[in-house]
């Protein structure tokens, strides 16, 4: 494939349809109900819609489905603002709401009617479904489907004027009952609702169905692609029935593509929703939700979201992506821009004992071992250090590199260390470490012969910052909790473990708030919600290394 071949069918289409000239610009909408925050399957969706655009220099519309009154909530809509324009998209004028239709819809669904394409039924919701048959028998007409013109016209017209209590009567179109696609067993046009919704007040009574608004919405707005997903495949010919039936201005072409689903999460909005009113996580963007004001809050970069799915790629095919595929993005975008600083999450206290007392050097450590140009800065040693309580091991194996007894180690950016003794309470819990220094060791100094395998991290006691720590993990602990009966049966119990950790004193500053790399660790950024000057805080944006590698890989192949 040349570099300029389309990555996709999708972008391949339309770059046909450019060529052909069947459009002349390319219009799409990313179309979310306001009635939750939006999840990486969104960005999936926000990406492609925005960017076949963009890449084609046509326009987007962000528009609102907000044809469910009741349901939906300002929050959701100003969550949902922030995340398209956080993940760097620009919906500049073309920001609409189905309900801005809402007159034009109802002309549509009168022309339906005088074309003898709709009807008024009276039969109730429990009546309507027995009548609409099952995937493997046909459905019955309604005792209603023969009403004149002029008795349907006149009933839908006392249905907006508010006559009639909810569930009385519905508009529905006249296609056939005994179609093979359910969704063409004479679908509901319009029910009454007694609700007032948050843009049109009282001023309806009733309201369209989804897939009349919008399929119309998307004809008023000139759409040129529809893209949606596989589950809306049934729907198309509804969809093409409307738009032939209902003479809108323009004809848009309904695309599916593959939803993309992420393992070890959930992205049901019902879900989701649950895990925040059930107080499983502290909210919406909790840290550990696949949702886009969580990820972000975690510290992810848009970027990355971005890579992400362009890497997971437009496909038919359903999809469930690895957790790690979508963290090494993140790796990717962080790498590079990020300056490296030392913090030890679990303290143990390590003694220098030939150190002068009152001793304090400055540490030149390099904030970033691939890029000079980001300089360096000084960090201060002392007698008393913390080192990580994993860098420590009594009975270690052959291959353990770190310290142990009697062992060597070198401390990053200072000197090669001994450790003498081990130090423990009475209850034999380990409580410090004495070690030797070696004073001709210095970083930066010739090199002497002595040469050891291990670096470890550190800290000067006296001068670390404290800071709470939030290390995070996959919500759930099997590959499609989606798959489990009951979702609370396979969340992961150590999904958060919060750790008092001890800083550099560099990471005392609240400056920019920047992801960091602790060396070794993983990358980090201050808490944008939590996080005060002299009360920090820290998230785990992501770790170093894939832990969940190998587990993943199992755990994939069992799904299948
Ligand atoms: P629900 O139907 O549970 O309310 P939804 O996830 O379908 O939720 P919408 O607000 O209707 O939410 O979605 C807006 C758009 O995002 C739709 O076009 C939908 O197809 C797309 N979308 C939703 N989930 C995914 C996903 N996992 N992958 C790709 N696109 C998605
Ligand atoms: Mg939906």
């Amino acid at each position: 494939m040349s570099d300029t071949a389309p990555r996709d069918f999708i972008r391949q289409i339309i770059a046909d349809d450019l060529a052909s000239g069947k459009h002349a610009e390319i219009v799409t909408r990313f179309p979310p109900e306001p009635n939750g925050y939006l999840h990486i399957g969104h960005v999936m969706s926000i990406c492609l819609n925005f960017g076949v655009a963009a890449e084609t220099g046509g326009r987007t519309y962000l528009r609102f489905d907000d044809t469910n009154p009741g349901k939906e909530d300002e929050e959701f809509v100003r969550a949902i603002e922030d995340d398209v324009r956080w993940l760097g998209y620009d919906w500049g004028e073309r920001l609409t709401h189905a309900s801005d239709y809402f007159d034009r819809l109802y002309a549509a669904a009168e022309l339906l009617v005088e074309k003898g394409l709709a009807y008024v039924d009276s039969l109730s919701a429990e009546e309507i479904r027995e009548y609409r048959g099952t995937l493997t028998e046909a459905g019955k007409d309604s005792p209603y489907r023969d009403r004149s013109v002029e008795e349907n016209l006149d009933l839908l017209r006392r249905m907006r004027a508010g006559e009639f209590a909810d569930g009385e009567h519905v508009l529905r179109a006249k296609i056939d009952m005994a179609s093979p696609n359910i969704n063409l067993r004479d679908p509901a046009l319009y029910r009454i609702r007694h609700v007032r919704h948050q843009h049109t007040g009282e001023a309806w009574p009733i309201y369209p169905m989804y897939d009349f608004a919008h399929t119309l919405c998307d004809a008023f707005e000139a759409i040129t692609h529809s893209l949606c997903t596989l589950e809306f495949e049934d729907h198309r010919p509804l969809y093409n029935w409307l738009l032939d039936q209902a003479e809108p201005p323009a004809r848009p072409r309904q695309i599916e593509f593959s939803r993309l689903n992420l393992a070890y999460t959930v992205t049901s909005k019902r879900k989701l929703a649950a895990l925040v009113d059930e107080k499983i996580v502290s909210g919406w963007d909790d840290p550990r939700m696949p949702t886009i004001a969580g990820l972000r809050r975690r510290g992810y970069p848009a970027a990355a979201l971005r890579d992400f799915v362009k890497r997971a790629g437009v496909t038919k095919k359903d999809k469930l992506i690895e957790m790690g595929m979508l963290e090494n993005s993140v790796r990717e975008a962080l790498g590079d821009s990020s300056p490296r600083r030392m913090a030890v999450l679990k303290p143990l206290k390590l003694v220098l004992t030939n150190y002068p007392e009152d001793q304090v050097e400055l540490m030149e450590a390099k904030n970033h071992p691939g890029n000079d140009e980001m300089g360096t800065r000084e960090v201060p040693f002392s007698r008393e250090l913390l080192i990580e309580q994993d860098d420590f091991m009594e009975d270690a194996p052959r291959k353990f590199f770190r310290l142990k007894p009697g062992g060597e180690v070198r401390l990053r950016f200072a000197y090669i260390i001994r450790c003498d003794e081990v130090v423990r309470d009475d209850e034999g819990n380990l409580v410090e470490l004495r070690c030797s220094y070696d004073p001709a060791t210095k970083s930066g100094m010739p090199e002497s012969d002595r040469k050891v395998k291990g670096t470890i991290h550190w800290v000067s006691a006296a001068h670390a910052v404290d800071a709470e720590v939030r290390l995070y993990d996959r919500l759930f602990n099997v590959a499609n909790p989606n798959a489990a009966e009951d979702f609370h049966s396979v969340l992961n119990p150590g999904s958060l473990d919060v750790v008092d950790a001890r800083l550099e004193p560099a990471l005392g500053e609240t400056g920019d708030r920047v992801p960091v790399q602790f060396e070794r660790l993983g990358y980090f950024w201050p808490d944008p919600v939590d996080d005060a000057p002299g009360a920090r805080v820290f998230n785990r944006i992501v770790t170093l290394r894939d832990s969940w590698a190998k587990i993943e890989k199992q755990a994939m192949q069992a799904v299948g």
